[in-house]
C-alpha cells in the first residue's frame, strides 16, 4: 500500500484518533479540494476499523478482515459510487434512492464479522434530492458499531439537513515546502514541480495530475488556443472540435477557466474583470455539463463563442 501524503495523514490521524478514543461519530463528511486523496483516507480508516488485529493507528493487512477488504469482498463494507445507467452505456451522474436504500439496509444488519459496518459515499454532493433525504432518514437513526462516511469536495451541496448531522474532517492545501517536497517524491524535476505547483494555485494533486498528463503543456495550448480566439485568428467551431477530440476535455477548461482569472487579475479595468469572472464561472458550469450526456464539442463552443465575444468589451478601448 503506498504512503499517505502528509495532508492525507493528518486527516487520517485525526480520525483514528478519535476511534481510539471512541469519539467517532457515526457520520462523517470528509471534505476539501478535489485531488487530495479523501476517498484515500476514507477507504483506509474503514480498512482499520474493521481490522481484527490492529495495533495503533494502522491495519494490519494480515488478518480475515484485512484480506477480505483488500480482495474487495468484505461483507461489512460498501462503497457507495456511480453506476451504470439503465442501459448499461454509461455511468450515471447522480447517485439514486435505490443505493441509499440499499445502503440503510445493509447498515441495518449485524455486523458479519461482529466488529462494525463501514459504509463510504464518494461523491456525496452527487446524491440527488430524493435519494438525499431516504440518507437523512439513515442518519437519524444511528445504530453503535455502523460507520456512514460522505466524501465530497463541495459540501456546500449537500442539504444543510445532512450536514449539520456529520463530523467533518477536512483535508486543506499543505504549505508550499510540503507539496513540493512531495511532488519531487512522486519523480518529478524539482523545476517542473514548481512551475506546476504556482500554476495550481499550490495544490499538489493538481501539479501530479497535469505533470503526469504531458507537463503543463497542455495548459500552454490552451493558452495558445483562447489567445488565437480572442485576436481572430481561429474559430470558436474548430477549437471546440479539437478540445473535445480526447479525455482532457475537462482538464483544458480547467486550465482555460484559471487562466480566466490569471488574465483578470492583471487587469484596471473592474468591468472587463467582471466580465472575465462571468466567464470564469460558465468554464465550471461547462465542466459540470460535460460529465452529462450533453454534446462536449456542442457546450464548448458555445463558451468558446462567449470568450470572443469578451473582446467587444472594455480591453478593446484599452488598447
Ligand atoms: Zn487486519
Amino acid at each position: 500500500m503506498s504512503t499517505l501524503a502528509p495532508w492525507q495523514q493528518r486527516a487520517y490521524a485525526r480520525m483514528a484518533d478519535a476511534f481510539a478514543a471512541g469519539r467517532l461519530g457515526h457520520a462523517q463528511l470528509i471534505c476539501g479540494p478535489a485531488r487530495l486523496g479523501k476517498r484515500e483516507v476514507a477507504v483506509r480508516m474503514a480498512r482499520r476499523v474493521l481490522c481484527e488485529a490492529a495495533s495503533g493507528d494502522v491495519a494490519c493487512g494480515a488478518c480475515r478482515s484485512c484480506r477480505l477488504f483488500d480482495a474487495g469482498t468484505h461483507p461489512d463494507y460498501r462503497f457507495v459510487s456511480f453506476i451504470p445507467n439503465r442501459e448499461g452505456t454509461k455511468l450515471r451522474t447522480e447517485i439514486v434512492i435505490d443505493q441509499m436504500r440499499e445502503l440503510a439496509a445493509q447498515l441495518a444488519l449485524t455486523p458479519q464479522f461482529g466488529r462494525a459496518q463501514v459504509a463510504v459515499v464518494d461523491p456525496a454532493d452527487a446524491i440527488n434530492h430524493a435519494a438525499a433525504n431516504a440518507l437523512l432518514k439513515t442518519l437519524e437513526e444511528p445504530v453503535p458499531g455502523r460507520y456512514l462516511w460522505l466524501v465530497s469536495a463541495h459540501p456546500m451541496r449537500l442539504p444543510a439537513t445532512i450536514r449539520s448531522r456529520c463530523q467533518r474532517i477536512e483535508l486543506r492545501l499543505p504549505p508550499a515546502d510540503e507539496a513540493a517536497a512531495w511532488l519531487s517524491a512522486q519523480g518529478h524535476a524539482m523545476a517542473d514541480a514548481a512551475e506546476a505547483l504556482q500554476a495550481a494555485r499550490g495544490h499538489p494533486g493538481l501539479a501530479d495530475d497535469w505533470l503526469r498528463a504531458g507537463g503543463l503543456s497542455l495548459r500552454k495550448a490552451v493558452a495558445a488556443d483562447l489567445q488565437r480566439l480572442w485576436k481572430g485568428e481561429a474559430a470558436p467551431a474548430e477549437i471546440a472540435q479539437q478540445w473535445a477530440a480526447d479525455e482532457h476535455a475537462d482538464l483544458r477548461l480547467r486550465h482555460a477557466a484559471d487562466l480566466a482569472v490569471e488574465r483578470a487579475a492583471g487587469l484596471t479595468d473592474p468591468r472587463h474583470a467582471r466580465s472575465l469572472a462571468a466567464w470564469f464561472d460558465r468554464a465550471n458550469r461547462s465542466r459540470d455539463l460535460l460529465r452529462t450526456t450533453v454534446r462536449a464539442d456542442l457546450v464548448l463552443v458555445e463558451l468558446l463563442v462567449a470568450w470572443r465575444a469578451l473582446r467587444g468589451g472594455p480591453e478593446k478601448r484599452e488598447r
